[in-house]
């Protein structure tokens, strides 16, 4: 009941408060998202301004970075005249991306309901499922595993909302302690591509196994695959009932004043954690949390990944978009000193993933290409835990849908992923 009474009371509030309260049900009617290019430093300037100072009305999908880079912003309604006003005046270049969000967003639904979900035969790779049809899915995909391939379903622990945070090892029969190679996606909720990404990778590791493929063969019988295809189980629930541009966990924050919820879960990480690039209010996107590892997500997925770091020799997470390999380090300008080795595996998967549709990437560590991210997952896996090839993708596209990729792109998406975790998996030396 306490609760309920300081959640109405903060909705009142609501719109008093710096980016108001992000609870509840949002369908972004009106809301519109564009395209910017800054054109001169000033228009630049004005950009980190209203990223760094989180401008009312504003939610940014890609954050400014250089004159070359374009940016791209959602828009309230009531927002959107003075946005333009002043986006015309700093001269910055504008191109609208989507007229209305809400349209897009309710048209996305509408398909996914009209998907034929159930059983393992039926389910549809080239749709957008459910947290629930994708855990249904991975057990019984997991069923049709051959003897001699280890196909292990196990949960690595509860979200806050009890969810199980469901992950599969792969790997041929036999070896004991063999090198293993960890992907997760869906860490961002809104990132939808990312765990259909992942479903597709275990089907095709199973299924190419069966059929006796030789390079895949050869890759389950020197590595183990852990896969998890959510890893933030929680928000991405949030993401299909209540928000779609929905990124965080969904932990309350209220105890501490705020009307908001949820921590940003890779800006969670225990190294570097809140020395930049992450934001200490609760209602922001980019929230760290109130302190290192209080998500109970990140603190799973970190006390397995350390557990086993003498095994676990690449660390690979999923994220969407912009069509990047990313390296570490999130916080500052320095370089890893293995830095050339790992661009150099990178560079193989990047030719291997472009070879499929011309799908090219670009490649870089989190700050050279994107902008300061402290605590995230990578940083913390290489060094925390010592896994050398600790690398992100930021998947399709560049922008044209961002996070509302359509779900015709899934299987050239997952396809071309799919090869190039290939290629990465056999450049690792071990
Ligand atoms: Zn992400």
């Amino acid at each position: 009941m306490m609760q309920l009474i300081v959640v109405l009371f903060f909705a009142f509030l609501g719109c008093a408060l710096a980016g108001g309260p992000n609870v509840g049900k949002r369908t972004y009617g009106g809301y519109q998202v564009f395209r910017l290019k800054p054109g001169n430093q000033k228009g630049l300037d004005l950009l980190v301004d209203w990223f760094k100072n989180e401008r009312d009305g504003i939610d940014f999908w890609r954050p400014p970075k250089s004159l070359e880079d374009s940016v791209d912003i959602q828009v309230e309604p009531d927002f959107l005249d003075t946005v333009k006003k002043e986006l015309a005046s700093a001269n910055i270049k504008v191109k609208l991306l989507f007229g209305d969000l809400g349209k897009t967003i309710e048209k996305e639904r509408q398909e996914n309901s009209k998907q034929w979900k159930s059983g393992l035969s039926t389910f549809k790779y080239q749709a957008y499922h459910r947290l629930t049809e994708i855990q249904t899915w991975l057990d019984d995909i997991a069923a049709t595993c051959p003897s001699n391939l280890n196909c292990d379903v196990t949960s690595i622990g509860k979200t806050y909302e009890q969810r199980e945070m469901k992950m599969i090892r792969i790997g041929e029969v036999g070896l004991s302690n063999k090198p293993a190679i960890w992907i997760d996606c869906g860490i961002h909720a809104r990132e939808w591509i990312s765990p259909a990404t992942c479903v597709y990778t275990i089907y095709r590791f199973i299924t190419d196994f069966t059929r006796g493929y030789s390079r895949v063969t050869s890759l389950l019988r020197k590595f183990d695959f852990y896969i998890m295809p959510n890893a933030n189980p929680d928000g991405y629930e949030y993401s299909w009932n209540m928000n779609r541009m929905w990124r965080k966990t969904v932990t309350p924050q209220y105890d501490l004043g705020s009307p908001c919820i949820g921590v940003d879960p890779n800006r969670n990480w225990d190294y570097q954690w809140m020395a930049a690039g992450a934001s200490s209010n609760p209602c922001s996107d980019g929230y760290g949390g109130r302190s290192a590892f209080s998500e109970v997500e990140t603190q799973a997925m970190s006390n397995f990944v350390y557990a086993n770091r003498a095994t676990i020799k690449a660390f690979i997470s999923l994220h969407s978009y912009g069509q990047m390999f990313l390296t570490p380090w999130g916080v500052g300008s320095a370089l890893p000193a293995d830095y050339t080795e790992l661009y150099r595996v990178a560079s193989a998967a990047a030719t291997e993933l472009k070879a499929m549709y011309g799908t090219t990437y670009r490649i870089g560590s989190i700050t050279t290409l994107l902008y300061d991210a402290a605590g995230g997952s990578i940083d913390w896996t290489k060094a925390v835990a010592g896994i050398k090839y600790s690398m992100a993708y930021e998947l399709r596209d560049t922008g044209t849908y961002g996070f509302m990729l359509p779900a015709s792109q899934i299987l050239s998406t997952a396809k071309e992923t799919y090869a190039s975790l290939q290629r990465l998996a056999e450049e690792i030396q071990v």
